[in-house]
């Protein structure tokens, strides 16, 4: 493929600066008058799913509600050049694309319209980018998404009885037993989780109770920008450059959850997707068995390590 690191109609090149909507963060490059000027630039997205002004609660009737959908949406353009995904960067740039969702995770947490935080990547159509340019999105959402509210309510059920969280239980049970494991270093473990609901679907977490995701430290936002490449590039390698989605799953806000539930990063490869049955029944069927999963991740991992 030709390298073509710069694409006159993409709003994320470097020259397209005011294509985008208001800037919100930058990380600083290039000497003055010399490049972009930026490594990475963080921007208000331009189709938010969450506005900044909304109405009030509303009720209608017996069964209905209305929501403001009032909160923050935001692109992380990891790179100035049109071409590089993510797990082609270097590892510099990839702590660096750390850094920034460390520093807009603070960002959200400090606004008080906001109870939960995620950020995410989309990586080719099927995983819906919109978009070639490599970016993230963050969301600042209003409320506490369902599924993390009940995970958050077994994680304190599980608190009550143990002085350790469930989370990091079940990462050193994985690590302990070692068939799910694709890799594990001394902060952080990375596996294909037991009830893995999609094919080659890995997670990384932390082995230890981390702080807050905005209070993380460098040499820990490095290990797992490290980690997060390696995992991505053991994919490209077994399944042949995947598209996939990730999403760094952070605690609630102000629910008190922090020491209870860590944060941690969930890589989708789409390999597939649900229908009939799985829609019918909300059980997904996966191909290849987590055993099998990690075992086909180590094996690329060993080749990928290599290069
Ligand atoms: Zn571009």
């Amino acid at each position: 493929m030709t390298s073509r690191p710069i694409d006159r109609g993409c709003p994320f090149c470097p020259g397209n600066e005011e294509k985008t909507t208001a800037e919100l963060y930058r990380i600083p490059g290039g000497r003055a008058g010399e490049g972009p000027g930026w490594r990475v630039r963080v921007v208000e997205n331009k189709y938010p799913a969450l506005g900044q002004l909304g109405g009030s609660h509303q009720a209608l009737g017996r069964f209905w509600q209305i929501e403001p959908a009032v909160g923050r949406h935001e692109v992380i353009v990891e790179t100035p050049a049109h071409d590089r995904e993510l797990a082609g960067l270097g590892l510099e740039e990839v702590f660096e694309v750390m850094q920034a969702y460390r520093a807009r995770f603070a960002a959200a947490a400090a606004d008080p319209r906001v109870q939960h935080v995620v950020v995410f990547r989309n990586q080719g159509r099927l995983a819906h980018a919109s978009l070639v340019h490599p970016h993230s999105q963050l969301a600042g959402l209003p409320f506490v998404p369902p599924f993390v509210a009940d995970v958050l309510e077994r994680s304190r059920a599980h608190a009550a009885e143990s002085s350790t969280a469930l989370l990091l239980e079940m990462v050193e049970e994985e690590v302990a037993d070692g068939s799910r494991l694709v890799e594990g270093t001394e902060r952080l473990a990375t596996f294909v989780p037991f009830a893995a609901a999609h094919d080659h679907e890995v997670w990384i977490a932390p082995r230890y109770l981390p702080r807050r995701f905005d209070g993380v430290d460098d040499e820990t936002l490095d290990q797992l920008g490290s980690a997060l490449r390696r995992a991505l590039r053991a994919l490209a390698e077994a399944l042949g450059d995947p598209d996939y989605n990730y999403i760094l799953h952070a605690p609630p806000l102000r629910n008190d959850a922090e020491g209870v539930l860590p944060w941690y990063v969930q890589i989708i490869p789409r390999q597939s997707v649900g229908a009939g049955f799985e829609m019918g029944i909300g059980v997904r069927i996966v191909a290849t068995a987590p055993e099998a999963a990690a075992e086909q991740l180590r094996s690329a991992l060993g080749k990928v390590a290599a290069v």
